[in-house]
């Protein structure tokens, strides 16, 4: 049995117990008083990324370049798919990267959507985090037909079936990729199969525009005509949806990946979270491409965002990390509470504070890590991966870059 103190334990955004002890092995058996703790300690639950692009870690400061999203993912993102689906290797050492980087930053679960997602699967479980992976599904722009983009999936989560650390889901990318035929086939697939659905849905005004445009369809046509609701969905960005689309996801089995860092660097806009939360949908955090891959700076980053937009505290946001994060990927309560897996986090504070979601979120560093009881990050250093590997990775990954990129 482990046991790890805080002068606070965060039990949730909203409950803090001072002076504290979780004992655990997979799961939390107990919270308990403890004496003698040190005034920097704070432990929390991990947070869950619930949209995210692992393999876009190399090219992740493109995002910074002045482009509208899809002029970005034309120029940047498809060059760079295409090139990581002849080097899949790449996919590999940009998993570790980014994982890395989520980790450190208080990060247990991630879900992420991409391409040989076999290789990335290898790099969750090598850094010991709890992954929900999904391929892209296209048919057309990186993968030339649906079936082909459709066998990956399901060959995914056939290798992974027996994986307590892996979850597999279904990843029709977006409307604006698949046909609503073809979407709704992917949703069909996913309900058979027993597994949920990762897409993207009105990052921009496009989507919206595009259905009515080509299909005579609204927002809401396709939601209902796709039957999103038949299955547990993440449903990433949602910046433009309106009140229909909106009731339409109003759902327990859907949630929706809030994404600041993305949106603001590619100026898709700021959804209405606030909004969406009083229509009860369900509101996440991913950091799906961003310049840290940090859930923290997510955090951070939303506050301005939402500033006169209905505003967001920390306390929301950290509720929107963990707790939410973890109900929509299926993985318990998010909640520091006795039965529930042990996914924690231990907290270094730089200073003392009486405010501990405060002083997390805005001066912390993440000490030890926990997954599942097992630890896989200890004195700030990530256990599995050696950081001479990191750096040997890094300076591989940006050869490739400049290589594909020519920058
Ligand atoms: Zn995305």
């Amino acid at each position: 049995m482990k046991k790890l103190c805080g002068r606070y334990v965060l039990v949730s955004a909203y409950e803090v117990i001072e002076n504290a002890c979780v004992v655990f092995d997979e799961k939390i058996v107990a919270v308990e008083k403890g004496d003698n703790i040190s005034e920097d300690t704070v432990v929390t639950h991990g947070f869950a990324s619930i949209h995210t692009h692992l393999g876009l870690y190399p090219i992740r400061t493109t995002l910074d370049s002045y482009l509208r999203l899809d002029e970005w993912v034309r120029k940047c993102v498809w060059p760079w798919e295409r090139y990581l689906r002849q080097e899949p290797e790449l996919s590999y050492a940009s998993a570790v990267l980014a994982l890395s980087k989520l980790v450190l930053s208080g990060v247990t679960a991630v879900a992420d959507m991409h391409f040989n997602e076999d290789l990335v699967a290898e790099a969750f479980l090598r850094i010991g985090v709890r992954g929900d992976l999904s391929v892209a599904i296209m048919s057309k722009g990186v993968y030339e037909s649906l079936d082909e983009a459709l066998r990956d999936n399901l060959e995914l989560a056939r290798k992974l079936r027996s994986s307590d650390l892996l979850k597999v889901r279904l990843g029709p990318t977006t409307p604006r990729l698949l046909t609503p035929e073809e979407f709704k086939k992917v949703v069909e697939v996913a309900g058979e199969i027993g597994v949920g659905i990762h897409t993207h849905i009105a990052e921009v005004p496009d989507d919206a525009e595009y259905l009515k445009r080509e299909r005579g369809m609204s927002l809401k046509d396709f939601i209902e005509y796709v039957d999103l609701r038949r299955v547990s969905t993440i449903v990433a960005h949602g910046v433009w949806l309106d009140s229909d689309s909106l009731s339409a996801l109003a759902h327990p089995n859907v949630a929706i990946a809030h994404c600041p860092s993305s949106n603001t660097l590619l100026r898709d806009g700021a959804a209405p979270v606030r909004n969406y939360l009083e229509k009860n949908v369900r509101v996440g955090l991913g950091v799906d491409v961003s310049p840290t891959y940090s859930m923290l700076d997510e955090i951070r980053a939303a506050l301005p965002l939402h500033l006169g937009r209905g505003d967001l505290g920390f306390r929301e946001l950290f509720n929107a990390a963990t707790s939410t994060g973890y109900r929509a990927l299926g993985i318990g309560s998010g909640l520091i509470e006795i039965g529930e897996t042990a996914d924690i986090v231990l907290w270094r504070l730089s200073e003392p504070t009486p405010d501990p979601v405060t002083g997390v979120v805005a001066f912390a560093n993440v000490s030890e890590v926990y997954v599942m009881g097992r630890k896989i990050v200890e004195g700030g250093q990530l256990v599995g991966v050696p950081s001479s590997e990191i750096r040997e990775f890094e300076k591989n990954v940006v050869r490739h870059r400049r290589k594909c990129l020519s920058t």
